[in-house]
């Protein structure tokens, strides 16, 4: 699995309880000298100021201190997380802890709510983000990490309309105001951008360099080509609802209008929609203007807009 999102940066301080975190383990601070416990990691005790302190294993017993849901991203990056819901939870030992909730649906989330630690696997170093769900909620479905799986394709829909290439009327009848329903989506995240950026040279620093990007770019982090999220309208099956018969040949005719709104950040899911724009028959064949949308899953605004044109030749 890849994962491009911003990660912690272990300190001298703070490595004990990241690595602990990789072995399942939530270590926090405790002072010798008064029994405090503290969170975040610190050099001496806030309560006493000793700088007598020791990591302790806890059993990551926790209660819902606050909690927000957030319906924009925080940053680009975590656009495939909406909506987050970012809390501070109240562990055993009195420290509260800035995370996220995860396994619970919006109606499930209450102030005071007991939670339990859930140590997710977020890349394929070994590095795990300490999350909460609640007490009923199936921990090691959590914990897994988020393996690129392969969706049916709209296996479930009534089986597509066949009209056929001399049926004019059948044809203009497929233009509509009305776009299809989503494809499956498809996982853009750096290594497909890094493959696409050696395919076609494109390597600029604002799709390839993330911790550059990070700093730098107005995104907040690395972006796909936009070449790149048009050519994957290959990967995505479109729920069109109707397929043309009766032609020798398909040729894809190029764009009438090629626009790219907004960014797809690394790591981002997308999916595409579409409508038949307009059916032409000409000389060299019929033509069908396909207006083709992508967009991130569950943005509003499309990242690539398309307005496809297919030539069918009888
Ligand atoms: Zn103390």
């Amino acid at each position: 699995m890849s994962n491009n999102k911003p990660m912690p940066l272990a300190t001298e301080i703070s490595a004990p309880f990241w690595e602990g975190l990789k072995a399942r383990n939530l270590l926090v601070q405790q002072c010798n000298a008064c029994e405090q416990w503290l969170f975040y990691p610190r050099r001496h005790c806030p309560a006493c100021l000793a700088h007598d302190l020791s990591w302790r294993a806890v059993e990551g017993g926790a209660t819902l201190y606050s909690y927000t849901v957030t319906r924009i991203a925080t940053l680009p990056d975590f656009a495939d997380e909406m909506p987050q819901k970012l809390a501070v939870v109240e562990l055993d030992q009195g420290v509260r802890i800035n995370t996220n909730l995860v396994g619970l649906g919006e109606d499930e989330i209450h102030i005071g709510m007991r939670l339990q630690p859930v140590f997710a696997e977020v890349d394929a170093k070994g590095n795990r983000l300490l999350r909460f769900t609640g007490l009923d909620k199936d921990v090691a479905a959590l914990e897994a990490p988020a393996f690129e799986v392969s969706e049916p394709v709209a296996a479930s829909g009534p089986a597509p309309v066949q009209v056929a290439l001399d049926d004019a009327e059948g044809l203009q009848a497929l233009v509509s105001e009305q776009f299809s329903d989503w494809s499956n989506s498809v996982l853009v995240d750096q290594a497909l951008i890094d493959a696409f950026a050696q395919l076609s040279g494109d390597d600029y620093w604002i799709h390839t360099d993330p911790q550059k990007a990070r700093l730098s770019s107005p995104f907040g982090g690395t972006i796909a080509h936009g070449a790149l999220v048009q050519v994957l309208q290959s990967r995505m099956k479109l729920a069109l609802g109707f397929e043309i018969t009766g032609y020798s040949t398909q040729i894809n005719y190029g764009s009438d209008r090629l626009r790219f709104p907004a960014p797809v950040p690394a790591g981002a899911r997308i999916h595409a929609r579409a409508r038949v724009k307009a059916v032409q028959v000409q000389a060299r064949g019929t033509q069908l203007t396909l207006e083709l949308h992508t967009h991130v899953l569950g943005q509003e605004r499309p990242s690539v807009i398309n307005d496809l044109v297919i030539l069918y030749q009888a």
